[in-house]
C-alpha cells in the first residue's frame, strides 16, 4: 500500500531494509528523527514520518504525508482521532490497537523520546523532593537551635548554620552472612595470589591522580565525618562482596607492610570483617561504618565524595572558616537524622 518513498529513510533517502522502519541505521539520521519528534515538528498521523510540506493539510490536525497509502487512510484516521483515538506523544501517529494503554508507539525513536522524557520527569521530581527536604531541614534546624539556646542560654552566633543534605541508608545491621564473607575472602585470596605470582602489569598501577577528587582537607573532614555518620554509608552499598578491592590495593598494602607474608595480609583483611554488617551492603560496612583502616581500603573508598559532600565542599570554600552546618540525612520516607558540624581547624563537630 505504501509508496516507494516509504521504503526510504525519511531523513537521508537511503533504501531501507524493512517497510516498518522510518529511518536508516545512520546515527545522524536517527538523531535527526528524534530531534524532530522532540521539537514536536509536524508528522504524518498515519505513518509517523516527518512531513515535508507535501501532505494534505487539515485545519486542526496537521498533517498527512504525500504517500498514497497515508492519503487513503487520512479521512478514517482523522475521524478516529476526533472520536478520541490516542496518538503517539512523540511521532503523532494514531496508536495501533496493540499500543492501546500506552502513550508512545513502539518505534525505536519514539521509545527513546519516551525514555528521555521519563528521565527528565524523574530529575524534576527529585529536585522538587530535595527542595521540600531542605525546607523541612530548615524547620528542624531552627527548632534545634532554639532548644540549644534554651539549654545553654547562649547565642549560637550570627551566621545561621547552613542546611546540607546527605543520603540515608535505612538497611538494618544484621549478622554478616557466611556466604557473603566467603565471597569476599575468595576475592581477596585471589587478589593476593595474583599480586604475589604475577609481575605488575599496566592494569595494576594506581589510577592517575587526576582520576580522583582532591583528598579531604582537615577542615572538610570534620564536616564530612558527620555527614557520613548520619548517612550510614549509602555509597558503601555498591561495595557488595568485593569492597572495590583490586590488585593495586593489595600491592599497596604489601609496600606499606613489607614484612607481612601473604597469609598475614589475608588475615589482616579476614579479621576485620565485622560480625554484623549493614544488610546487603559492603561486607566491611559495620555498625560504626567501615571496619577497614584507610590504608587497607581501595583508593576509590578513600577518595570518593558523593554529590552531596561535593556540594558541602563548595559551601565550605565559599563561606567563612567557622561556618556551622546543619546536616540532615534523608531518604524517600523523610529526614532520618541530623546534627551540626563546624568547619573549623582544631575543633570537633558540634553535637546537639
Ligand atoms: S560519601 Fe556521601 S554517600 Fe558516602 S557515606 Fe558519605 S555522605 Fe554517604
Ligand atoms: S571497604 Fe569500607 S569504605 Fe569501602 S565500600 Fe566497604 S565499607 Fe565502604
Ligand atoms: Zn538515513
Ligand atoms: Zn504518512
Ligand atoms: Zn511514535
Amino acid at each position: 500500500m505504501f509508496s516507494a518513498d516509504h521504503q526510504r529513510c525519511c531523513i537521508c533517502g537511503a533504501i531501507l531494509a524493512s517497510h516498518n522502519s522510518r529511518v536508516c541505521f545512520n546515527a545522524a539520521c536517527r538523531n535527526s528523527l528524534e530531534l524532530h519528534y522532540q521539537q514536536k515538528l509536524p508528522t504524518c498521523r498515519v505513518c509517523g514520518r516527518p512531513t515535508r510540506g507535501t501532505g494534505i493539510q487539515t485545519l486542526d490536525l496537521q498533517s498527512f504525508c504525500g504517500d498514497t497509502g497515508c492519503q487513503l487512510k487520512a479521512a478514517s484516521t482523522l475521524s478516529a482521532i476526533r472520536a478520541g483515538g490516542k496518538t503517539c506523544k512523540s511521532c503523532g501517529m494514531l496508536l495501533p490497537a496493540i499500543r492501546a494503554g500506552f502513550e508512545y508507539c513502539d518505534h525505536e525513536a519514539c521509545l527513546h523520546v519516551e525514555a528521555r522524557h521519563r528521565t527528565q520527569l524523574l530529575a524534576q521530581r527529585q529536585e522538587e523532593l530535595r527542595k521540600q527536604r531542605e525546607a523541612e531541614a530548615e524547620i528542624l534546624r531552627d527548632r534545634a537551635l532554639q532548644e540549644q539556646k534554651l539549654r545553654e542560654k547562649a547565642d549560637v552566633g550570627q551566621n545561621l548554620p547552613l542546611v546540607a543534605l546527605v543520603p540515608y541508608t535505612p538497611q538494618a545491621v544484621v549478622e554478616n552472612p557466611i556466604e557473603r564473607r566467603q565471597q569476599l575472602l575468595e576475592h581477596i585470596r585471589n587478589l593476593i595470589q595474583r599480586a604475589v605470582v604475577c609481575l605488575p602489569s599496566a592494569a595494576d598501577y594506581l589510577r592517575p591522580e587526576s582520576d580522583y577528587l582532591p583528598e579531604a582537607t582537615e577542615v572538610e573532614s570534620q564536616v564530612f565525618a558527620v555527614g557520613c555518620r548520619l548517612c550510614r554509608g549509602h555509597c558503601c552499598v555498591a561495595g557488595n562482596t568485593h569492597a572495590f578491592l583490586t590488585i593495586s590495593t593489595i600491592r599497596r598494602v604489601f609496600q606499606l607492610y613489607p614484612t607481612w607474608s601473604p597469609q598475614q595480609v589475608f588475615d589482616a583483611y579476614r579479621t576485620r570483617i565485622p560480625e554484623q554488617s549493614v544488610q546487603g551492603s559492603c561486607v566491611f560496612h559495620g555498625q560504626q561504618g567501615c571496619t577497614l583502616p584507610r590504608q587497607m581500603r581501595a583508593d576509590l573508598c578513600n577518595r570518593y565524595l558523593c554529590r552531596d559532600l561535593q556540594e558541602i565542599r563548595k559551601a565550605i570554600a565559599e563561606n567563612s572558616p567557622n561556618q556551622v552546618f546543619f546536616l540532615a540525612s534523608h531518604d524517600e520516607q523523610g529526614i532520618a537524622d541530623y546534627d551540626f558540624a563546624t568547619a573549623a581547624v582544631g575543633e570537633t563537630s558540634v553535637s546537639e
